[in-house]
């Protein structure tokens, strides 16, 4: 648009002179589109008008206004602008040649002299005119300026930052200084007016029309110098900014060229190498898994990390497979999985489901909707843990798997059997080759949440060895404390363990550690009496088992003789476990049969009855006798009472005295506990031999010393121990020595001191069961124990007589006949 300066300029009319004639006047108006021009006749612009109007106002210009034309800016564009889409100041233009083109437009050259204030604005015409003012007497403030030490400050502050904006913003040539600079040194002080004009034009395309039409409207020239050496200097800064922004991005990209020419690179040094390429695809697809599995940040910072390093490694090297498999682990435990909400757990539909699946075990189910009653309140149990305490078989497995189902859990189990070392909860540190995390985090993994019900199996089956003891990081596992950042040796990164409901199980409450026990509410599950068993049985395992094996009721049924039957003689279990077992071996023998039949192609289906009698024709002779009550009253055999890990046993105890040199002889595998209730027994009667007269113990003295005593207790195999036969052994000892039967009818248990006193005992209903099972009708228990007999069921404390004692006098008065 800017042209050089022209040979017409030089004719160009004085401002003073023009504006004289043009007062008189009202010119035509030439709307400029996104343009402001500012009043500088040493530059020219090119200018096509194409609108009819301005074509019009052109051509009235330079007929009747001697070329003068007014230049009005529009505010925005439009086709036909009219008054209120024009700015009221604008400059006076002076049309310096044109040129008609054939489509009806016309080029001119155009410069402008003056600023000028519309006064009128005649509409109604072929196109707009108005009649005009100029704003100051430029010529005068020139020569005024001139004096100005301010306004000379002000000329040299703007040439310094537009020589600055040229030279870093470089959006205008240089040349533009050279004019500059030949203006200033016009003569000695310059021509700040036409340098501010001159100015403003240059900037003119880099601002907005309003900004453009701003600077035009401040007449001050001070002010217009300020203006324009603010516009200049925060278009620098905002340069700079966009400089500083872009070379930040610049530097991010080139990293990650720099990135992928490095992979590259190493690509073809591993090819180089033979070490085959480097499976780029499997790092990617590692990184897709970090990312989705949601881990702590601590874990996701670590799984990079190792990633990291993982891609500098030859990938055939054994170390990059221990990277692989452990990134593999972190991405595959389940951070952010869980199922159920402790908030929806329905207690009368958790009820339904633990009735659904166990018959009788009244307590332990109050219990366990007790617990879950809590656990729906506080939504995050702080409370002790659960441990179900129970022989084999009697359900707590599945009580723990309903817990599940009822809560919508996820289930896993470990058993912790034989766990002598704490890296098998916590996990080998990576160091090892072909470590492994421990059981907690493998059975996180395996439960594919993170809130799973985690079943610890056996917990009393825990050792300890040198390696440490797994107790001590169990005790870390369960503690609601500590849980939530587990530190598995292997994973080497937290994991909160605090959402997982923990229950543990075990046989014998004896044989867990301590420091576990009191983390644990304690559910004892004891034995199933026979009747039980049966139920257990009709309801349960026969409909369970003709199931699994493809029969149905149809085809087969279960007597209830037939079930008593094969409880008595071929189970011996406080559980169900081998009860299924036999029932489940009976229904393959029949499924055979079916089968069979079937290919014969038999009309008439059969039914298979199970009945006491033929049973032994599927599962052989009996594989148990239950030990008997002696059949007559006999001397020196009392009939004790046993708690076993299979349930209750009676347990004949034989005492026979002869002569010798005072030695008590113990057989039949006693344990250390036995022998020493054994001793304190033998002890408490050489001390009362004296107050026992109705006894008639040996009087004789040095008796003992002449004579031995053998105790022994039959079925030498199964190893016995406990102080519970105490009374027992004394009661045998003195038939023995008194040479008075027992009383066959009668069975007892009970702890002896060396005072006679008789002290309680555990496993009571067990113990009954065996008594009842032997057609024992006399049971000498502590009186202790008393409370124990209210859990008993009443059919069984109806067949039974209990005789509650304190002290040894009373049992034997009891047992021995007189
Ligand atoms: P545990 O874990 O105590 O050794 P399990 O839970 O494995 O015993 O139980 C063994 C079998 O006996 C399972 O099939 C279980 O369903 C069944 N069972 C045990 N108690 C009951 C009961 N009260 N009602 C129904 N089935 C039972």
């Amino acid at each position: 648009m800017r042209q050089k300066q022209s040979p017409e300029r030089q004719k160009s009319k004085s401002v003073d002179k023009r504006f004289s004639e043009a007062e008189k006047h009202i010119l035509p108006v030439l709307p400029l589109p996104g343009q402001v021009l500012y009043p500088s006749p040493e530059i020219t612009n090119a200018y096509q008008v194409v609108r009819k109007q301005s074509v019009a106002a052109v051509r009235y210009s330079m007929e009747v206004t001697n070329s003068d034309i007014l230049l009005l800016t529009m505010k925005h564009e439009v086709d036909n602008p009219q008054a209120e889409h024009l700015y009221e100041i604008g400059t006076l233009g002076e049309i310096l040649q044109s040129l008609d083109i054939q489509d009806g437009s016309i080029k001119l050259l155009i410069s402008s002299t003056a600023r000028v204030r519309v006064l009128e604005l005649l509409e109604g015409g072929e196109f707009l005119k108005a009649s005009v003012e100029v704003m100051v007497d430029e010529a005068n403030a020139e020569a005024q300026v001139a004096k100005d030490a301010e306004v000379q400050a002000l000329v040299n502050n703007l040439i310094s930052v537009l020589r600055e904006y040229i030279n870093t913003v470089k959006r205008l040539p240089k040349e533009i200084l050279g004019q500059i600079e030949e203006i200033t040194s016009a003569d000695d002080s310059g021509d700040p007016v036409q340098l501010s004009n001159t100015v403003s034009q240059c900037l003119a395309p880099s601002l907005g029309i309003q900004a453009q039409q701003e600077i035009l409207e401040t007449v001050d020239l001070k002010k217009r110098l300020e203006k324009l050496i603010g516009i200049i200097v925060s278009q620098i800064q905002i340069h700079s900014i966009e400089k500083d922004i872009e070379g930040r991005i610049h530097e991010q990209v080139s990293k990650q060229q720099k990135e992928f020419y490095l992979t590259e690179r190493m690509k073809a040094i591993q090819k180089e190498l033979g070490r085959g390429p480097h499976n780029f695809a499997e790092e990617d697809e590692l990184k897709k898994k970090i990312a989705e599995a949601k881990m702590s940040k601590e874990a996701e910072e670590k799984a990079l990390k190792e990633l990291g390093r993982l891609k500098q490694m030859p990938p055939m090297s054994a170390e990059s497979g221990v990277i692989r498999n452990y990134i593999d682990w972190l991405v595959s435990m389940p951070w952010a999985i869980s199922t159920g909400e402790a908030k929806s757990v329905d207690i009368e539909d958790a009820e339904k489901i633990l009735d659904e699946d166990h018959y009788a075990l009244k307590k332990p189910k109050e219990r366990i909707l007790e617990y879950l009653a809590v656990l729906r309140l506080v939504e995050k149990l702080k409370g002790p843990i659960l441990c179900f305490i129970g022989p084999p078989g009697v359900g707590k497995t599945s009580l723990a798997k309903s817990i599940a189902r009822a809560t919508g859990r996820n289930f896993v189990r470990m058993s912790l059997g034989g766990v002598r070392d704490e890296a098998e909860i916590r996990g080998h540190r990576r160091t090892y080759i072909g470590s492994m995390p421990g059981r907690i985090i493998q059975g996180l993994r395996k439960a594919k949440s993170r809130n799973p019900l985690f079943l610890l199996d056996e917990i009393d089956k825990m050792s300890m060895d040198f390696r440490g003891d797994p107790s001590a990081a169990l005790l870390e596992v369960l503690d609601p404390e500590q849980n939530h950042s587990f530190n598995d040796h292997y994973l080497e990164v937290d994991f909160d363990l605090s959402d997982v409901l923990f229950i543990t199980t075990g046989n014998f409450l004896n044989a867990v550690p301590i420091p576990l026990r009191d983390r644990m509410e304690v559910i004892e599950i004891p034995g199933y009496t026979e009747y039980e068993k049966e139920k257990i049985a009709e309801l349960f395992l026969v409909p369970k088992q003709l199931k699994a094996n493809g029969l149905s009721s149809d085809m087969v049924s279960f007597s209830k003789s037939a079930i008593f039957g094969i409880i008595r003689e071929y189970t011996r279990e406080a559980g169900v476990r081998n009860l299924e077992r036999e029932l489940a071996s009976i229904c393959r023998k029949v499924a055979r049969k079916v089968v069979k039949e079937n290919a014969e192609d038999c009309d008439e289906k059969r039914k298979y009855n199970l009945t006491r009698r033929n049973v032994k024709s599927y599962l052989g002779v009996a594989k148990f006798t239950h030990g008997r009550a002696e059949e007559e009253d006999q001397i020196g055999v009392a009939t004790g009472l046993a708690y076993t890990a299979s349930g209750g046993d009676i347990l004949a105890i034989e005492v026979t005295t002869m002569e010798g040199d005072g030695q008590l002889q113990l057989t039949g595998k006693l344990g250390d506990v036995m022998q020493e209730s054994a001793k304190a027994a033998l002890s408490y009667i050489r001390s009362k031999t004296m107050d026992l007269p109705t006894m008639n113990l040996p009087q004789e003295s040095g008796f003992y010393s002449k004579h031995d005593i053998h105790i022994h207790v039959p079925e030498g195999a199964v190893p016995k121990d406990g102080p519970s036969a105490g009374i027992t052994m004394a009661t045998a000892m003195v038939s023995a020595l008194t040479h008075k039967p027992v009383k066959s009818d009668y069975a007892m248990t009970g702890e002896i001191t060396l005072r006679g006193r008789v002290l309680p005992i555990g496993g009571l209903k067990e113990k009954v069961l065996a008594a009842l099972r032997a057609d024992i009708t006399n049971i000498i228990i502590p009186r202790d124990n008393e409370k124990d007999l209210s859990e008993l069921p009443p059919e069984i404390r109806k067949k039974l007589i209990f005789h509650l004692v304190d002290n040894m006098d009373k049992v034997l008065e009891l047992a021995i006949r007189q």
